[in-house]
């Protein structure tokens, strides 16, 4: 009895250790950029992950509580507005508003900080898990390792607002109760497995894959090693249970019972009938479509999205422009998963040597393999192998230590071990300086915004700000972080790249369309599932509506006069100067013939801040040179006249002052010189006009069309007057 309690004082010391480490690896960040203005609001730093801005708007609406929802059909919608997305209904928005609630903290301070603490809970697990093992230096080592990891910290550092704070910890609970329930058969691990698996999915709904690998392993565990023994049935069943697809509260219900049964001497003879009731429910529930759906997805992956009926239009496919998804180097997938390549091999080395002394890790394989994955499903998967493989490096140093004469000895090579392999990933941290995802001028910008737009009516940005735009201002927005397809995608970069005229009247027209079909599909649901109706992309529909069979003439006929729908909210432009570095990407998604797919002429779009000059000639890097004498630009191989020379600079009262010099009006090429960004410009006739760069750069607004609301040089907002 005395050495238990000393073997859990032990175990407490040491997750003690390792949660503290983890927490205060991640202030690194915080010290780094102490009393830097540009990242704070409110006194406190801003966020550094544009998710974290989804999450973070369902919490605030269910902590103020005073949505326009006239009708309360579920529980939440009284918190918001009808179709503006905001993600009420889900864990991470919930769990936040609820800490926000009890913690004396700001609300800007719980999401800055939450993922530091929720994240370093990971450290519990794997040292319950290297307790079973009775080698507790193993799980210290392993949870120092793994909180501080190369990928495990970029997606859990400060600041690092996401689900991604828990999507590690509850898989690896999950791990630890299905070792301990193997290992002890007690029934308690049966109930605590099956509790994981419901939290785990309420979190995180994509979590079914890792369940089901689990699940699988512990099938054919049973299959071929212990197939006379019920507990293991009872585990099956249980898991069963808990993943099927039915609603959390009928799942957790489900789970009580069978656990209740389970404990049961009487009903012990029909155990077998519930595993097998559990089994036909599971598939009955279609808990197995989403793992068939993810199947599919990999068999028959479309490279094209094009429209099946209609007019079959053709969108960029926005999985061109994430780099994510592209094959990733050797060193980058072992160092995001070890922190260096040569801890990489030795945690593969060490964990085959564990997995041998203790067969019982060989559970977790699925999130290895969830982790090797990223090779070729992206980047993002890395994390789900850090914690396993940091248990194999720690088995190394722990087995060496083993053999050292003397004890001095013994605990020399432990420490000298564990800084060598904490040192590249300490390094890593100190460098990893992200930037938050907006600056204080920004931010400022929005926020005044939210005092003058309604919470019904639409800001106009591209994807990237769409969720820092609908938490700052409270309003809607067209695209954003989730909703971003090449069909959705197309107007919003179409209204940014063409001139006002055609901005304005599709901005409208886009808007009104939007929210009309949001009610149309509510209204229709049934027979839009039963597909009695078909509903096509909102230019699909406003191309028909207004008469025509091919897109190309009715976005031409926006230069004409349209009759456009009645007016039902106002529409605001959000404009910030740090779009510039995305422009070209953003013109992608219209630059194209959506009747044919092919990409309509390459738009010339230059950024320089890198520039020196030398006599009459400016050189604004990459063999672009402008010759001030005679006003060409040599382009490459290419020599050519300019049509105008730009200068853009604030005066004393911050009022954008512009020159422009004409040279040559047969020319295409123009400069602008933004002169208090240190920024130049170089852009074709169809760039220069675009809705974009005429309302950011030049303030050159047609005062029929828009009306300025906020101009401030790092973000300027205007209000549609149509
Ligand atoms: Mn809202």
């Amino acid at each position: 009895m005395n050495n238990l309690t000393q073997e859990t004082k032990l175990t407490l010391l040491y997750i003690f250790i390792a949660f503290t480490f983890s927490v205060a690896m991640r202030m690194i960040w915080v010290y780094q950029f102490n009393g830097f203005e540009p990242f704070m609001f409110n006194g406190q730093f801003m966020i550094n992950t544009n998710d974290g801005y989804f999450w973070a708007e369902g919490a605030r609406d269910l902590l103020s509580g005073s949505g326009t929802n006239p009708k309360a059909e579920d529980f939440f919608s009284t918190y918001h507005q009808y179709n503006d997305l905001s993600p009420v209904s889900r864990a991470a928005s919930q769990l936040i508003a609820f800490f926000v609630y009890i913690l004396p903290f700001s609300f800007e301070s719980v999401i800055l900080f939450i993922p530091v603490f929720l994240s370093s809970l990971v450290v519990v697990p794997i040292i319950l898990i290297a307790r079973s093992l009775n080698n507790l230096e193993l799980g210290l080592l392993a949870a120092l390792f793994a909180s501080v990891t190369w990928s495990y910290y970029n997606r859990t550092m400060v600041g690092y607002f996401d689900t991604d704070m828990l999507n590690i910890v509850l898989p690896m609970f999950l791990l630890w109760s299905i070792i301990w329930a193997i290992k002890t058969n007690e029934d308690k691990y049966l109930l605590i497995a099956a509790l994981d698996i419901l939290v785990y999915r309420w979190w995180y709904p994509q979590s079914y894959s890792l369940e089901f690998s689990f699940f699988g392993l512990i099938l054919l565990y049973t299959l071929i090693w212990d197939r006379k023994n019920l507990y293991n049935y009872k585990l099956l069943g249980i898991m069963m249970f808990a993943m099927m697809g039915l609603e959390g509260y009928i799942r957790t219900g489900l789970v009580l019972v069978s656990f209740y049964i389970f404990k049961q001497e009487q009903f012990q003879k029909y155990i077998y009938h519930v595993v097998v009731l559990s089994v036909v429910l599971f598939f009955i529930t279609g808990g197995f479509d989403p793992i068939w759906g993810q199947l599919k997805g990999y068999v028959f992956k479309d490279a094209v999205t094009v429209g099946g009926e209609g007019l079959k239009l053709h969108f960029y496919s926005v999985m061109q422009t994430v780099r994510e998804a592209n094959h990733i180097p050797f060193e980058t997938f072992a160092n995001r998963i070890s922190g260096h390549v040569i801890t990489f091999i030795l945690s593969i080395v060490g964990f085959i040597y564990l997995a041998y002394r203790h067969k019982i890790m060989l559970f977790a394989l699925p999130m290895i393999g969830l982790g090797f994955l990223a090779s070729v499903g992206g980047l993002r998967f890395t994390i789900y192998a850090v914690p396993i493989l940091a248990f194999g490096v720690a088995f190394l140093i722990v087995e060496i230590a083993r053999f050292m004469p003397t004890s001095k000895l013994k605990y020399l090579s432990i420490v000298a071990f564990t800084l060598a392999i904490l040192y590249p990933n300490y390094k890593h941290i100190e460098g990893y300086k992200v930037p938050t995802v907006l600056n204080s001028d920004e931010v400022k910008s929005l926020n005044r915004l939210k005092n003058i737009a309604d919470r019904e009516d639409y800001v106009v940005a591209w994807w990237d700000y769409g969720y820092p735009i609908r938490y700052y201002s409270d309003v809607k927005t067209l695209i954003d972080g989730a909703k971003h397809s090449g069909s959705v995608n197309f107007p919003v970069s179409f209204m940014l790249t063409n001139p006002q005229q055609e901005a304005v009247k599709l901005a409208r027209l886009d808007v009104e369309k939007t929210e009309e079909l949001f009610k149309f599909r509510k209204e229709n649901r049934e027979a839009l599932v039963n597909k009695e109706i078909k509903l096509f992309t909102n230019v699909e529909e406003i191309t028909k509506e207004y008469g025509f069979g091919d897109t190309n003439d009715f976005l031409d006929s926006l230069q004409g006069d349209v009759k456009l729908p009645t007016k039902t909210r106002d529409i605001y432009f959000y404009l910030p100067f740090r779009m510039l570095n995305i422009y070209p990407t953003v013109s992608k998604f219209s630059n194209l013939d959506l009747m044919t797919g092919k990409v309509k002429k390459e738009l010339l779009f230059y950024v320089s801040k890198n520039f020196k000059q030398n006599q009459n000639i400016l050189n604004l890097g990459r063999g672009v040179l402008f010759n001030l004498q005679d006003q060409t630009i040599q382009i490459g191989n290419q020599k050519m006249p300019i049509r105008r020379f730009v200068t853009t600079v604030y005066d004393k009262d911050m009022k954008l002052q512009k020159d422009i010099k004409t040279s040559n009006f047969m020319a295409n090429i123009s400069i602008i010189y933004m002169k208090n960004y240190n920024t130049f410009l170089v852009v074709d006739e169809q760039t220069y006009n675009s809705t974009y760069i005429q309302l950011m750069a030049l303030e050159e607004y047609d005062k029929e069309l828009f009306e300025p609301v906020m101009l401030n040089p790092h973000a300027k907002i205007y209000k549609l007057k149509v």
